[in-house]
């Protein structure tokens, strides 16, 4: 299955969550069956991320956007966190500070954004200035329906300095959702996770749900694809998006630098050094 074609919004495609499976096996037979295929997937990640790094040409960017309980940060400590930490960094953002509030929404988000060689992996995003924004009506409709302008704007910027970037939806069902809450009541180390907020967001679904949609329809573009992922099963999760990055990374293709020392020069010293070792 070619998980990064099944699961790409195309540009200005009309998106139907609803219309959207959620619980997949895909082409796996069980549970080990995926797991089995997400190892493979971040051993090739690993590789080509540590490439990249030397290369220091071109850099990652991975959005997460997805409602509670989803899983961004299964997949963040999974998955996407196995990548080395010297050229990797999780950014989460949260509701904005009065000094973020300050400035435009982008503001915040700019200065995350990956260096040459880095992996930046956005766990909640600007698309929280349309999303959040839009169903809580914290702005009206004035200030964000421009949004969605600005933010390609801003990503074919992005892209125009050599950053990909892959922005994955975790599609769960309302069912799923409710049943992970349960989970998390029922597991004392998981009651840090609990907010009534959660809730208001289950009974603001169908508006959360068409924001989503336009997001999706809107920015969706060549340089900066949304990907729409099941999400029921974790497994089934992790094995797509971790095939995705791996095949994003093995496009980009990043190569070792040029030798640029005289090796022959290096071997001589290092004989010197040996020599002078044995004495
Ligand atoms: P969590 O990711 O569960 O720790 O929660 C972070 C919270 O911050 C979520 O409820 C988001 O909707 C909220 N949030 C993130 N970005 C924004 C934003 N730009 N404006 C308002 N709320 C935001
Ligand atoms: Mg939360």
């Amino acid at each position: 299955m070619d998980f990064e074609k099944e699961f790409r919004i195309k540009p200005s495609e009309s998106v139907s969550l609803k219309k959207r499976e959620t619980k997949t096996k895909g082409p796996f037979e069980d549970k080990a069956d995926a797991v089995a295929a997400t190892e493979k997937n971040i051993a090739t990640i690993q590789e080509l991320q540590y490439r990249m790094y030397v290369e220091a040409k071109q850099s990652l960017l991975i959005v997460l956007q997805a409602p509670d309980a989803a899983g961004k940060d299964g997949v963040i400590r999974k998955v996407l966190g196995k990548m080395n930490p010297q050229g990797c960094r999780t950014y989460p953002f949260k509701v904005p500070s009065s000094v973020e509030l300050a400035h435009d929404f982008l503001w915040r988000i700019h200065s995350c954004t990956p260096a040459r060689g880095k992996v930046a992996i956005f766990n909640r995003s600007h698309y929280e200035d349309v999303l959040v924004v839009r169903v809580q009506n914290l702005v009206p409709e004035s200030v964000w329906r421009p949004r969605y302008e600005i933010i390609n704007d801003f990503e074919r910027n992005l892209a125009a300095n050599g950053t990909r970037i892959l922005k994955f939806y975790l599609h769960i069902s309302p069912e799923e959702q409710l049943e992970r809450f349960r989970k998390r009541l029922e597991n004392p180390a998981k009651h840090w996770k609990l907010n009534p907020g959660d809730y208001e967001a289950r009974n603001q679904w169908d508006d959360v749900r068409r924001a989503y949609e336009d997001a999706f329809e809107r920015c969706s573009t060549k340089y900066a694809p949304w990907y729409v992922i099941p999400a029921d099963h974790k497994w089934f999760r992790d094995a797509a998006i971790s095939s995705i990055v791996a095949k994003t990374l093995s496009e980009m293709d990043p190569k070792f630098p040029p030798v640029d020392v005289d090796l022959d020069e290096i071997r001589r010293l290092y004989d010197l050094a040996k020599d002078a070792q044995k004495i």
